[in-house]
């Protein structure tokens, strides 16, 4: 049943006043075409073709590569139920525009896949207004999606461009380089989620502080993309810092074997092909050659340089090394780069108005050190967040 759209403009004023008590009636008159319409459909600008049709257009600059991620967001397991949508809303394209950002890549569009287990026009209105303000300061538009009852997920993937070779990979540091992090409050994001568990308390102002950091994480869009040409290998944090520079620490292993094994292969080539599960050393060594080993590389990790609010800094010392290691969901760029680069990387910190700290070296040696002040070497008994473990 189609909504006529001054009626609709009505129901979403009127929905979107302070009191947000769900109203049934309004939530049976919204189809499935009046939210695709009255929420999520809005004009593109640099998309030649956005919502409304099969497919959407977009139209890369010459000379740029199309960058795309998906992230899915799932009640119960990413977001909890009581969440504010405006948060969810911001989060859900945050987390996704975190990933074009490791990349170094522009954001240029994105579309929006979700279930959702009734149409509730004041929690869509608050949802959408999410996504929209965020997608507005980082100039990227919703282009399409799929809209479907169930129970309540979302789905978006982003679309970025970067120029051709130049995007920045998980694969590309070498011994040698400096390992640092952009922000300054790294650990805050799991202090929220242990409060909300019941785990810890906190002084409501401190936990606000906190509650920000997980639930409205800035991707660090400008930083990424000050870091082309500069930094040699970048992840975002997600699923904490150790777990996550593992990911780097083992791809770049791999990629210098195989450019090792390759001799005169381009670097470049080499790493924009490789995959998690390939062994390109071996499987591309001809017979009778000395088999490469792709052992990952390794790291020492000063904890003192790890940056950390001062509502983290006040509680014990153990607690703030696991939160600051392995806490999750922090969506702060870890990149690597040559000691030589140093003041280009903090050129590109202060050209995007992002703290950077310098917090570590890529080694030969594999597995991750962690020292203290004094040089002793630190216990870091945690695993990174796994779904299925
Ligand atoms: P199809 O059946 O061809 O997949 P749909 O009927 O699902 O198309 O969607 C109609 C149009 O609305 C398409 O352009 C689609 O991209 C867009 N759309 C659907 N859901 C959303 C959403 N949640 N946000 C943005 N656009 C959406
Ligand atoms: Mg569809």
């Amino acid at each position: 049943r189609l909504v006529g759209a001054a009626r609709a403009v009505r129901i979403i004023r009127r929905t979107l006043q302070p009191t947000t008590a769900p109203n049934p009636r309004l939530a049976m008159s919204l189809g499935e075409f009046d939210l695709i319409q009255h929420f999520f459909t809005r004009p593109v600008r640099r998309s030649p073709l956005g919502v409304g049709d099969d497919c959407a257009l977009l139209a890369p600059a010459p000379g740029m590569q199309l960058a795309v991620s998906t992230d899915m967001l799932v009640e119960g397991r990413h977001f909890v139920s009581t969440v504010a949508p405006r948060r969810l809303g911001h989060k859900a394209l945050a987390v996704n525009l975190s990933d074009l950002a490791a990349c170094g890549a522009r954001p240029l569009a994105y579309t929006l896949a979700f279930a959702l287990p009734r149409a509730d026009a004041a929690w869509l209105g608050e949802l959408a207004a999410g996504l929209h303000a965020l997608a507005d300061e980082h100039a990227i538009e919703l282009v399409g999606g799929d809209t479907t009852a169930g129970p309540l997920n979302l789905c978006i993937t982003v679309f970025g461009e970067v120029p051709a070779g130049q995007a920045l990979l998980r694969s590309g540091a070498a011994p040698g380089d400096d390992l640092w992090v952009s922000g300054r409050t790294l650990g805050d994001a799991r202090l929220a989620l242990e409060v909300l568990r019941g785990t810890l308390q906190l002084p409501g102002d401190a936990f606000e502080q906190v509650r920000r950091a997980m639930e409205q994480p800035a991707p660090r869009v400008a930083l990424g993309q000050a870091l082309r040409g500069v930094a040699t290998a970048a992840i975002d944090i997600s699923d904490g810092l150790l777990g996550d520079l593992g990911h780097v620490l083992r791809r770049s292993g791999a990629a210098q074997a195989s450019v090792a094994q390759a001799g005169s292969a381009s670097p470049a080539v080499e790493s924009h092909s490789d995959t998690d599960t390939s062994t390109p050393a071996t499987r591309s060594a001809p017979s009778g050659a000395t088999p490469v080993a792709h052992a990952p590389l390794g790291a020492t990790l000063f904890a003192a340089e790890l940056p950390r609010s001062a509502v983290l800094a006040a509680l014990s010392a153990d607690v703030q090394l696991e939160f600051l290691l392995a806490g999750g969901d922090d969506y702060e760029l870890l990149f690597t780069a040559p000691p030589t680069s140093a003041n280009a990387v903090r050129a590109a910190g202060i050209a995007s108005t992002t703290e950077v700290s310098r917090i570590g070296r890529i080694e030969v040696e594999p597995g991750v050190r962690v020292v203290g002040v004094d040089g002793q070497v630190l216990a870091t008994p945690w695993a990174s967040f796994d779904h299925f473990r």
